[in-house]
């Protein structure tokens, strides 16, 4: 999502309180409680465009922290006004390329990370750049708690069985897999809407699922050796 130019949102997310400066970012790994000021768990949601999943979501649950990453100010702009409608004490954003993940996170540090309707990316030169990618698995994996897991959602069916391929040779299994989650009441059960998904699904758009786990057993001790 890339939004036309807003004269000024450079400004407003530098001068926001509820985003992470750029200079400060790399003094955050290791030290998100602190910055929320308190021992809860902490949820990211990595291309989180306007922000209506992460608010929701962080609206619902108090009891979790929540950090909501986007690439473009533009983009951004729009989840920052709606804080100053509804501020949220356990919502902070940040506004980087997520290739650089691993630098703002500490090691162990993230309990969940919500991927929701990535840009597809669909040139195969350019498939390292999609975030359920092996490439993109292996910063979640340093940043990850040891049973933490991924979840994704799309409507690209391309996308997603790439994602689902990039599974076992990063070393990640699927607990839940679905091609058509809104057709699943069990699935639905707390389901939180993205922009995207509420878009795509009421053109009839199939939404697929899946959440990741890393693998378990002889794939898990390989990962070990290859993390080494
Ligand atoms: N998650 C939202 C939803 O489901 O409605 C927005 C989906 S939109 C297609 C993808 C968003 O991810 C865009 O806003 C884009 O700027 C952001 N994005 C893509 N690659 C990114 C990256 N490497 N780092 C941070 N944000 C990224």
């Amino acid at each position: 999502m890339r939004l036309r130019n807003v004269t000024g949102s450079r400004e407003v997310i530098a001068g926001s309180r509820f985003v992470v400066p750029e200079e400060e970012q790399k003094r955050c790994p290791g030290r998100w409680r602190e910055r929320f000021g308190n021992q809860n768990p902490l949820y990211i949601e990595i291309g989180m465009g306007k922000g209506k999943f992460i608010h929701t979501m962080a609206k619902e649950h108090p009891e979790i922290n929540f950090v909501g990453i986007e690439k473009y100010s533009t983009v951004l702009l729009r989840a920052v006004q709606k804080m100053e409608q509804e501020e949220l004490p356990n919502l902070k954003f940040l506004r980087m390329d997520a290739e650089e993940i691993d630098q703002v996170f500490g090691h162990g540090e993230v309990d969940r990370i919500y991927l929701n309707f990535s840009d597809p990316w669909p040139k195969d030169r350019h498939s390292k750049r999609r975030l359920p990618s092996r490439e993109f698995l292996a910063r979640y994996d340093r940043i990850l708690t040891e049973d933490g897991h991924i979840e994704f959602k799309t409507d690209n069916r391309a996308l997603f069985d790439f994602a689902v391929e990039e599974l076992s040779p990063a070393g990640w299994e699927a607990k839940v897999l679905t091609y058509d989650l809104h057709a699943d009441a069990a699935l639905m059960e707390g389901n939180v809407m993205t922009e995207y998904e509420e878009k795509f699904s009421a053109m009839g758009n199939p939404i697929c699922k899946y959440v990741i786990v890393r693998g378990s057993g002889s794939e898990k001790d390989e990962i070990a050796k290859r993390r080494r």
